[in-house]
């Protein structure tokens, strides 16, 4: 009898931990880390789900990174990128439609300063690579002859780019992902959660009432923050000079290339933050508004709906939008 006693203890104290197990219990987000467009990725949520549902999405996240890494990496042999470059003729579809269209559409809002043609630039200097060197001007105005987002044409589904060039959506991949990604959670009845993909975030809902505060990097400081901006259901972007750069005789050689010129940008801005509920937009207009500087690119960002930015120069002074200044609160110094 004290056997079979025991016996149901253990299958209810089982049950028990079974079923509380299965719910977080709203304290805790769930969080989940993973490598994905060259970067480090996280998803973490926090609203009360059970470990079912939770894995589900988390699977469902994993899986549409694989999918959208697959497409819009130009190194990966066989993705529609790398496969365009080649052929300079595919038909696109869906994501891969939207992704270039967009990219058309924003190149032409920040005159240029944003261009997915800018790939034969940033092969010359190879700043992400470990075979970064100082091209000759003749090596440039060579490479430079092939970039010009006017080159690309969409027809229908036809896509074709002429002039020889390559294609790189390095500047907009990751915005364009994290758009999907708010709608996949959306459809799975997320509410709060933040999604970060290399420091691209994008903030799902509020936590426990309140928006999440994302923090902004002061460049060259390691990690330090300079800055917290409140963030409900928008993305938080920031492109900067002191993110992926090599150092050669003292001069910073950044990873975002002016397409004007075919050089690494140098000018009097260290990062640009943009907040907007369009993380695809986001993502190429910090890029552009780096390319831009600080004068030209306020003035864009200020004259745009649904953005918002904070611009750090040379000195590290912070200069905000009109949007952010007047709503003060919006963003705390540190
Ligand atoms: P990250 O990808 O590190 O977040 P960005 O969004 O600023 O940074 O994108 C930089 C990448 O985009 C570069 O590594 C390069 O592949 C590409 N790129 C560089 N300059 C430009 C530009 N002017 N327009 C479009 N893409 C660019
Ligand atoms: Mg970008």
């Amino acid at each position: 009898m004290k056997k079979i006693i025991s016996f149901l203890l253990i299958i209810t104290t089982m049950m028990c931990l079974c079923s509380c197990g299965c719910f977080n219990d709203g304290n805790e987000p769930y969080k989940t880390s993973f490598k994905s467009f060259d970067t480090m990725c996280s998803i973490t949520i926090y609203d009360k789900k059970t470990s079912d549902e939770y894995d589900n999405i988390q699977r469902n996240i994993k899986t549409a990174c694989t999918k959208f890494n697959y497409s819009f990496d130009k190194y990966i042999p066989n993705s529609f990128v790398r496969n365009f470059n080649n052929t300079k003729h595919k038909i696109a579809k869906n994501d891969n439609y939207d992704i270039l269209k967009r990219s058309i559409e924003l190149s032409e809002k920040t005159s240029g300063a944003f261009d997915i043609t800018i790939s034969p630039i940033v092969e010359l200097w190879g700043v992400n690579t470990n075979h970064f060197k100082i091209p000759t001007d003749k090596e440039i105005k060579e490479a430079l002859a092939k970039v010009n987002y006017r080159q690309i044409s969409l027809n229908g589904n036809n896509v074709r780019l002429t002039g020889g060039g390559s294609i790189d959506l390095g500047a907009i991949g990751k915005g364009f992902v994290a758009d999907k990604l708010v709608e996949s959670l959306k459809n799975s009845n997320v509410k709060s959660a933040i999604i970060d993909l290399g420091g691209n975030i994008y903030a799902i809902g509020s936590k426990k009432g309140k928006p999440f505060k994302v923090g902004i990097e002061k460049p060259f400081s390691n990690g330090k923050l300079i800055a917290t901006v409140k963030a409900k259901d928008t993305s938080v972007i920031t492109a900067g000079i002191y993110q992926r750069y090599k150092k050669k005789d003292g001069k910073i050689y950044s990873h975002i290339m002016d397409p004007k010129t075919g050089k690494p940008v140098d000018n009097d801005l260290n990062s640009v933050t943009v907040i907007s509920k369009d993380a695809t937009a986001a993502d190429a207009l910090s890029t552009g508004f780096m390319v831009m500087g600080l004068e030209r690119g306020m003035a864009l960002a200020n004259s745009t709906d649904d953005v918002e930015a904070v611009f750090i120069d040379k000195n590290n002074n912070l200069h905000l939008t009109n949007g952010l200044i007047q709503n003060g609160r919006e963003i705390s110094l540190k």
